[in-house]
Formats: C-alpha cells, structure tokens, sequence
C-alpha cells in the first residue's frame, strides 16, 4: 500500500475538493447538482479522463467519467466508484459553522455533505486521481460515477442513468458505493461493517371510509375519527420478526469477539418469538436497538396525512401514506398481509391499501474476489478490528445499479475516533468528517483498489 500514501500536495487537494464540495449548497429540494457536477467534470477531465455528463434536465446532471482499462490486459467487467452529490437540507441556525462552510477546524471538516455523501466524492476522486498518477495497467474499467437525487428517490440520478442510459456505465461487474467501512467502536473492538444488503421499499396509501356529513352533528365513526385510530395501532404494533441469512451475519459478525457464546446469543436474537425480547435486554443504546429491530422486521410508518375537504365537512374518505420498509426476503405483499392483520379487526373491510411504489429488498453475497479484497484490505490496514457484512435499513443508488446485474458494497472507509457519535452526522446537525479518517479512507480505498484492478 506504500505506493498509495498521499503526498502533502494530495492530500491538500482532497481536501480543497471536500470543501469546494461542501461549499455548493445542493440541498434536495430543490437539488440544483449541476454546479457541483460540473466542478468533478473539470477535474476529471484535467487528469485525462473521457466524461459524460447527462440526466433527464440540465439542472440535475449526472455524470460518469471512464479511467480506462490496458486494452492489452483487459479482461473484466468494469468497476464503478459511485457517490450522490446532493444532501438533505440543513438549518444553519442550528449549526456551530454554517452547513456551506467547509470550514477546517484541526480535526473535522464541517458541512452538510461531509460524511453524506461529498466526502465520497472527494475521496473516490483522490482515489482515481492517485491510480492514474501511479499510471497502472487496469484489468478493467474504473468509472467514476457522481448522481443527483439520491435524498429525494434517486428518479432523477441513478433511477435515470440505469433506465435511460446503462450503455454509460457499460455492465458493471461492482458497484462501490455508500453505506459502510467507517470503523464503528463497541465494548473495546473495532468493526467496520461492509454493507451487502439493503431493505426493500413499498410505500403505501390507507384510505379509510366513514360515514359522511355535516359536522356540526358529529358522531365517533367519521373517516377521520377511524384512521386516527388506525395511525394508532400502526405506530405501537410491533410486526413480526423475519431472520434473514443477511440479518443472521450482521448479528453474528458484531458478536465474533465473544466467540461461541456470541453466535448463541446472535442466533436467538434473530429467532421470531425470543429475539422480540431479547434484543431490548442485550442492546441497551436506543439507537442501535432500534436499527437492529429495523432489519429484523418490515417496518410501517405513517408519514403523510393527505389533506383535502372542508372544515365543516365529515369526508366520506380519509388518507394517510405510510412509508413501509421490507426486510430482506419479503415482499410488498407479505408486509400488506401483516397490515391487514391489524387493521381488518379494527376497520372491517372498510379501508383499503393501495402500493404508490415499491422496490425489493437487495443482497450480494459475500463469496466474490472484491469482498475478500475489502476484507483483507481492512484488516491489514487496522489489524485485530473485525468486518461484518451489514444491512441497512433505508436504500442507496445500489438500488439501481442491482438491476444491471452488479454486485454492490458499500464501502467508504473511514477512521473514526471513539468517541464521535457518527450515526447521528447522517441529515443530523453538525455534520463534520474527521480529515485524518478521510486521509486514511483515500489510502485504504486506492490501495484496495491497486491490487484488485491490477490482479
Ligand atoms: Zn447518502
């Protein structure tokens, strides 16, 4: 990995590009990448790179730079670098520095995109940028991939790129992507979880119907009254436990360091009537328990009353969107039946659901050439830490690129000090990213990268 140490002038570069970066607000909405797109085209193209920028409106660009293969050694697939460049709005009132800022304070850079996702984007740019300085003979095509969208959908980033124009991305054989590699500290070890799975989507509709009329004669029975009642037992029913294959290694991976009486522990955790009352008396963090029980159920949340109608009506219907999330091997249909199982006792065949969008759940599997390389990578670069194979509970641009048939990882590696509560950074307030982490990352990520594209 030697030949992967940044200089000083790299390493002032990668960080010139974070807070350059950081600086263009592109909050979603309204989005508004192109700026921020066509900064990585420039640079992409100052390293000789062929670039392609493109998307369903000007304003919301994608783009996708080609670091070509030997085309005397090329045998491969290519492999994608991808990062989203928009971020989740931030409120500046309640930062320490402005979330445009960038600003440096001798350990973190500041800003709303650092960890989520611009300091990929810089990172995955060092990346290629140091490959080519080191002018190796690639086994196949590195791309360099930069999306808009990903905070509202990904309908307008990697959704189009996928459906518009896969011949730019050319049959990925791997996908490197967010969410994973950040080293993630319990009981006194060292984890970094590589994410080779993600939840699924099906996001809902509940109508509910009622009787109708005036309402200055109400009675209980309205459509509003009853989908209240509804929202209710939705929110405080707890859906059955699923154990997945993928659900099994995150909780086996975590209790690696106890050995044998940790698998015992992890395969009771994931078992449908004693993991429900376990878990809580194992992970005490709040946090932590609750994205645990987010990948060992399908979960249902109501989000979005719809409104309509006047204040001196009954309606005969009333809406509410539930935003549904299904655990690995369920479908949209398995998380529709469960809701019927709570909602038919309590409104009769009175509502109905309708799907407004759904997506399965995504997993790759563990036994590939890149995920050893991930492994070993990690492991050397931090000896005695552990990898876990991870679930996420929400989705990536991986969402998309699965459909072409690529297996994605989500591995961003970062170094992370004890006592920096990371989860939280993600759309949390103070976003920030430790600069000797993001250095690390570069040179873990381009070493990694060295061997596989050469091997
Ligand atoms: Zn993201």
């Amino acid at each position: 990995m030697d030949g992967c140490r940044l200089s000083a002038e790299e390493r002032d570069e990668a960080l010139a590009l974070l807070q350059d970066l950081i600086r263009i607000d592109t909050s979603n909405p309204p989005g508004e990448e192109g700026a921020s797109i066509q900064l990585l085209e420039q640079r992409c193209q100052a390293f000789g790179l062929a670039t392609e920028v493109v998307g369903a409106i000007p304003e919301r660009p994608n783009l996708v730079a080609t670091f070509p293969a030997d085309p005397d050694r090329c045998t491969d697939r290519p492999l994608v670098l991808s990062c989203h460049v928009d971020t989740v709005p931030a409120d500046p009132d309640r930062w320490t520095y402005s979330p445009w800022s960038g600003h440096y304070d001798g350990n973190y850079v500041w800003g709303r995109g650092a960890i989520d996702m611009k300091g990929f984007a810089a990172m995955a740019f060092a990346v290629v940028a140091k490959l080519k300085r080191l002018d190796i003979p690639l086994r196949r095509d590195l791309l360099f991939v930069a999306v808009s969208d990903e905070e509202a959908g990904t309908r307008l980033g990697s959704r189009w790129l996928v459906d518009e124009r896969p011949d730019l991305l050319r049959n990925p054989e791997y996908v490197i992507n967010e969410v994973g590699g950040f080293t993630t500290h319990r009981e006194g070890n060292r984890f970094y979880p590589v994410q080779v799975a993600e939840k699924g989507v099906a996001w809902l509709r509940l109508a509910v119907c009622g009787e109708s009329g005036h309402s200055s004669l109400p009675g209980t029975d309205s459509a509003v009254a009853r989908l209240g009642r509804a929202v209710n037992r939705i929110t405080h029913t707890r859906l059955p436990w699923h154990p997945s294959p993928e659900a099994q290694r995150l909780l086996e991976g975590f209790a690696a360091p106890r050995g044998y009486v940790g698998r015992q522990i992890a395969s009771l955790i994931s078992h449908p009537r004693i993991g429900p009352h376990l878990l809580p008396r194992m992970v005490r963090e709040p946090s932590r328990r609750a994205s645990l029980e987010a990948i060992l159920r399908n979960t249902a949340t109501p989000t979005s009353l719809c409104e309509g109608g006047n204040i001196n009506m009954l309606p005969g219907v009333a809406l509410v969107d539930i935003d549904g999330r299904l655990a690995p091997g369920q479908t949209t249909d398995d998380l529709i039946a469960e809701l019927d199982a709570i909602l038919f006792p309590l409104l009769g065949k009175d509502y109905a659901l309708t799907v407004l969008h759904d997506s399965a759940p995504i997993s790759f599997p563990l036994d590939t050439p890149l995920y050893r390389e991930i492994e070993e990578t990690i492991l050397a670069a931090d000896p005695g830490s552990y990898v876990v194979p991870s679930v996420i509970p929400g989705f990536t641009d991986s969402h998309n690129y699965a459909r072409l048939g690529a297996v994605c990882y989500g591995f961003y590696p970062l170094r992370l000090p004890e006592d920096l509560d990371f989860t939280s950074l993600f759309h949390g307030e103070n976003e920030r990213i430790p600069l000797d982490g993001f250095y690390w990352g570069i040179e873990v990520l381009a070493g990694m990268l060295e061997r596989f594209l050469t091997r």
